[in-house]
């Protein structure tokens, strides 16, 4: 009763209005046509699904229609006419296998012809095609046009494609398209398949979560496209509901714990291993969490913990990279993919830029990209590795080499950071008496080689007893420390070095510099120290430097400690000339 009346109220409604939408003649379509110019839409409000909207109708003037997550109803309406001198045959299709609720009037010059309820919230055996997508066929008469009215109400989000097509290219195109997601689906089942003998066959953890994740991430392919409610759940709306949202969180949990055991044998104490702890067993709570959290809360946590989970796998990549474990490559570069495609995913949904690619498309070339990587790595280990590894004992060692390896690697780094250290001056942070000594030889010989003239500055701090005497050891070295800054930031080029020779003396080597050129450097180090100001406790101390210079020219060799001696004669001098110059030494 209820029913009719809605229809009747319906009726004069169309009556007073007679509204005018654009008309779409079916009779030149061919194939399949796109019906998104001819539409136009308005939102509900909180109108009940039957009760349609008087005013508001607007142009679409989008691409594609998008369903934002907007709770109310969305109504579409388009006009069809056949002016043909035929009854016309067409199917007309809403691509949007996940839409809850979908209510379709048919009218005849204002007059309701049909009402059809559609949506997947209803068993699939009720569909009037048996197709993933809804497909509703339609009859016209001659001469006749239909007024098309929509009403769609959903807890998601999605995109809502409508096409109309010629029922004889629907056909070839679905058995054209079933062949595709049937090598799809088979190449997919294959690779799950030889995960699982791979297990079987050699008790590797790592396949049996790959396997396990691919068939997730495959189960949620076949829930989007609705080929899962065809095919495997027909008679249950609430699993093809929350289905998407189940195995999401299961293929998080797969590919977390993937993760931690392939790297379990080099970042035993890493924190991303929690990290990956963490998500997997976040993810476990989610899936049956999900039952009862609203599809929008779901959607977000879903996206937010697979963004962290892929800036893990993206973390754990360059990481391994970093340290050499190639073997461990492909992983993690499919999992790049699935990244970048869960952002586009993610602004396929969220923004109003409109990518000119499915979600569903996005997520089929991830799953790919994923089994071709995994591919390639098994055919990589397969040939590289020689006869391949058959016996349990194989694998210990295998595991054992690798470790090994990253061991040797690991001490490597360590080495080179403790020759670093052992270069420096723990006071000062400036290079030490021990690297002076390996410079200084290097240098000079290099001088012979090229000809170049090597000069070395040997300055010492004036009356420094006397600032220790004063102020104390620890204040005597914080002047040490802001004398060796200040006077390694007076040199410009990047081959003049400063090292801290002995207690409060400091030299410097200039490559490529001649006498003159090193008093000059000598008497700039002078005056900056000279205007320097130590502020120390409160309390405010300058000190003042005397220097030695000496140069030689490569032409004759010379001892390294010959050489030092030339400069220090050159500082005595300037020590007893009064202190606070610079001195050159002088042959003779
Ligand atoms: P001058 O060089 O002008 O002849 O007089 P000076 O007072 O500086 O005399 P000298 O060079 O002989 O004395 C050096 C003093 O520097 C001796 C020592 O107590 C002090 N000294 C050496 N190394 C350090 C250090 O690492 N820290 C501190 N606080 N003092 C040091
Ligand atoms: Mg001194
Ligand atoms: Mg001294």
């Amino acid at each position: 009763m209820f029913n009719k009346l809605v229809i009747f109220f319906f009726i004069v409604i169309q009556l007073l209005l007679q509204v005018d939408a654009a008309t779409y003649d079916i009779t030149n379509s061919k194939g399949k046509t796109d019906l998104t110019p001819y539409i136009e839409y308005n939102i509900g409000g909180h109108d009940p699904l039957e009760s349609p909207p008087i005013e508001g109708w607007s142009e679409f003037n989008q691409a594609q229609i998008k369903l934002g997550f907007d709770h109310r109803v969305q109504w579409f309406r388009f006009e069809l006419s056949n002016t043909s001198t035929q009854v016309e045959t067409k199917y007309l299709e809403l691509d949007a296998p996940l839409l809850d609720n979908i209510v379709l009037y048919l009218l005849i010059d204002g007059q309701v012809r049909s009402v059809q309820h559609l949506g997947d919230n209803q068993a699939f055996s009720l569909r009037p095609v048996l197709h993933d997508s809804f497909i509703i066929p339609i009859v016209w008469g001659i001469d006749e046009t239909l007024e098309v009215y929509i009403a769609t109400q959903t807890s998601g989000s999605t995109q809502l494609p409508i096409n109309l097509w010629q029922k004889e290219y629907f056909q070839e195109k679905q058995s054209y398209q079933q062949l595709l997601t049937g090598s799809y689906m088979g190449l997919i089942f294959a690779a799950i398949l030889v995960c699982l003998i791979a297990y079987i066959a050699r008790r590797q953890k790592a396949s049996l979560l790959n396997a396990g994740f691919m068939f997730s991430l495959l189960m949620i392919i076949l829930t989007l496209n609705g080929f899962a409610f065809h095919y495997i759940w027909p008679n249950y709306p609430v699993l093809q509901q929350h289905a998407f949202y189940i195995f999401a969180c299961i293929a998080i949990i797969f590919s977390a714990l993937l993760a931690r055991d392939t790297l379990k044998h080099f970042y035993q104490d890493h924190k991303l291993m929690a990290w990956f702890k963490s998500i997997a067993f976040f993810a476990l709570l989610l899936t049956p969490a999900t039952l009862y959290l609203s599809y929008q809360t779901a959607l977000y946590l879903v996206i937010a913990i697979s963004i962290i989970i892929c800036a893990c796998h993206l973390y754990a990549g360059a990481m391994t990279w970093k340290h050499g474990l190639h073997e461990h490559q492909e992983f993690n570069y499919g999992l790049g993919i699935l990244l970048i495609s869960l952002v586009l995913i993610t602004v396929n949904n969220f923004s109003a830029l409109e990518l000119p690619i499915s979600n569903l498309y996005l997520l089929q070339f991830s799953l790919l990209a994923h089994v071709m990587f995994l591919i390639i790595s098994a055919v990589r280990s397969s040939t590289l590795g020689g006869n391949g590894l058959t016996t349990e004992q194989d694998i210990l060692a295998s595991d054992q080499m690798m470790e090994l390896q990253f061991a040797l690697r690991e001490l490597e780094e360590t080495n080179q950071q403790l020759e670093k250290l052992n270069t420096l001056d723990a006071l000062s942070g400036i290079y030490n008496r021990r690297y002076f000594d390996k410079r200084l030889l290097a240098e000079l010989r290099r001088g012979r080689r090229e000809l170049a003239t090597l000069s070395l500055i040997i300055f010492d701090i004036d009356h420094f007893k006397k600032v220790n005497d004063t102020y104390g050891h620890t204040t005597g070295d914080e002047v040490i420390r802001s004398i060796s800054l200040t006077a390694s930031q007076q040199l410009n080029r990047t081959t003049d070095e400063i090292f801290r020779y002995g207690g409060e003396e400091f030299a410097v080597l200039l490559p490529n510099t001649d006498l003159a050129g090193a008093k000059i450097l000598a008497e700039k180090i002078r005056s900056a120290i000279e205007n320097l100001k130590i502020t120390l406790n409160e309390q405010t101390l300058s000190c003042k430097i005397s220097l030695g210079v000496a140069s030689h020219n490569s032409k004759e060799p010379i001892e390294p400690s010959s050489f030092i001696e030339m400069a220090d004669s050159a500082l005595y001098k300037a020590k007893q000339t009064g202190r606070n110059q610079v001195q050159t030494y002088q042959k003779g």
